[in-house]
């Protein structure tokens, strides 16, 4: 049996409003969603896109014409929503956000009852649903009734502050310069921070959804700004969000911006020093740094496909302290297994308190190894193809847990995979070899290049 087209990508349903598609069919995507649901009440939130307050509105009429109660939270940050959800008691969640996409873009995530993305089966559920046409609909006397929910934000915080050794962070007095990046965090993480006693000098901290300011994502590229103001103000540390929060990167008081696999590591081994053994969960593309950090205390690393929600799901199966990705997205399992931008920024303030020393030095015993990431144009219809021809060619040890994972040896890989949102395939490869990590991506590229056009 051939399913219904898919709406979702790796990350919930992303489009452009008005292009892609218009407002009927997100009352119709929404309608599904109710549909699915059943029951009530359903938290609504949106990230601080242009398009982001007219889609709550169809999403929210879509969800009461099913007859559902829908109870609207506002701009948040996605896992202020998520924690919320969970916390909360609610039936389920819609967040509004195109995460860190350009501001052309939004989408709709929808998340259960445990505050963590839908899993995969259950989208395929909604898909089916609109694609047949089978959503409910509410008689006259049964619509659902929309209502404000204010407690978010606060519940949120008070979720992460909990968790954290606020005195050892006081006691510091830090000063940490947070670039909001226009987003949504820009409503959290400045409160966060002065709850625990630092001394906040905010970038681009108004909302604003054109992000004017470096954009709405991220990247070691693009926090020039924030590098810089970490040097001025003589900040003990940077970080950087992306636009709905999930997501963050950190700059030493040097200005060096650490990729995310670099942070996470150093957040799961702060965590694993406080629970030896337990086990952290990342994809197939995060750095070996992993391991090298988290087998000395006899941690367990598990991978998975890339996508967050791979992540968190594994995360509840397997009752997992941290989980990572390369791109900043770390989830802290006794919080949500979700990506959390606040909470990651409270973790590393606390393993920072921990230790006398600046934060440059407790990066500089993070291993580090020679990476590139580069991709090739490749239709969505040859993915598939290609990928079979990719391993066909890959020789030695092979992972087959997302496209085509080979390690020429100990210490060095090569990944090759379909993006899930795009017509590409993905190259990432890591080395401690320089030389080595060269002559991988020139041979594998010339395969990836040819099986593209197979
Ligand atoms: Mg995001």
């Amino acid at each position: 049996m051939v399913g219904a087209p898919r709406l979702f990508g790796t990350n919930g349903i992303r489009f452009r409003p008005g292009v892609d598609f218009g407002l009927d069919t997100v009352v119709r995507i929404a309608e599904a969603i109710g549909t699915f649901f059943a029951t009530s009440p359903i938290l609504l939130a949106h990230d601080g896109r242009l398009s982001s307050p007219t889609l709550e509105r169809a999403v929210a009429s879509g969800l009461l014409g099913v007859g559902l109660q829908v109870r609207r939270a506002g701009l948040l940050p996605t896992p202020a929503l998520q924690y919320g959800t969970h916390k909360l008691g609610y039936r389920g969640a819609v967040m509004i956000t195109a995460s860190h996409n350009p501001p052309e873009y939004n989408g709709i995530k929808v998340m259960s009852a445990d505050g963590v993305e839908i899993p995969r089966p259950e989208e395929v559920e909604i898909e089916q649903l609109y694609a047949d046409g089978a959503t409910r609909r509410a008689d006259w006397a049964h619509v659902g009734t929309v209502t404000d929910e204010n407690r978010v934000v606060e519940t949120y915080l008070d979720g992460i502050l909990d968790l954290i050794d606020r005195k050892q962070v006081r006691a510091r007095h830090f000063t940490v310069v947070l670039d909001v990046g226009n987003g949504a965090q820009a409503v959290a993480a400045p409160y966060l921070l002065e709850e625990l006693g630092c001394k906040v000098v905010t970038l681009n901290g108004q909302v604003d959804g054109n992000f004017p300011g470096r954009g709405a994502e991220p990247t070691p590229d693009n926090l020039a700004a924030l590098s810089e103001t970490v040097r001025a103000t003589g900040a003990e540390l940077g970080v950087a969000y992306d636009g709905d929060g999930d997501r963050s990167l950190f700059c030493d008081e040097k200005g060096i911006v650490h990729w995310g696999d670099r942070s996470g590591a150093l957040l799961a081994q702060h965590v694993l020093k406080r629970q030896r053994g337990a086990t952290i969960v990342t994809t197939v593309s995060t750095s070996q740094v992993v391991e090298d950090v988290a087998l000395p205390l006899g941690g367990r690393v598990v991978r998975t496909r890339v996508g967050s929600i791979e992540v968190s799901r594994r995360m509840l199966e397997l009752d997992a302290l941290f989980g990572l990705e390369e791109n900043g997205g770390c989830f802290y399992g006794p919080h949500l297994s979700v990506r959390d931008g606040a909470m990651t920024t409270a973790l590393m303030l606390e393993t920072l308190a921990t230790q006398k020393v600046p934060a440059s030095a407790r990066f500089a015993e993070i291993r580090r190894y020679h990476q590139t990431k580069t991709k090739f144009p490749c239709p969505a219809e040859r993915k598939e193809k290609a990928v079979a021809y990719i391993a066909e060619r890959a020789r030695g040890r092979v992972d087959r847990t997302d496209g085509v994972k080979l390690w020429l040896n100990d210490h060095s890989w090569i990944l090759m995979r379909p993006s899930g949102t795009e017509p590409l395939i993905r190259v990432f490869a890591e080395s401690d070899d320089p030389k080595t990590l060269e002559a991988m991506v020139r041979k594998y590229a010339h395969v990836v290049a040819e099986a593209t056009k197979k």
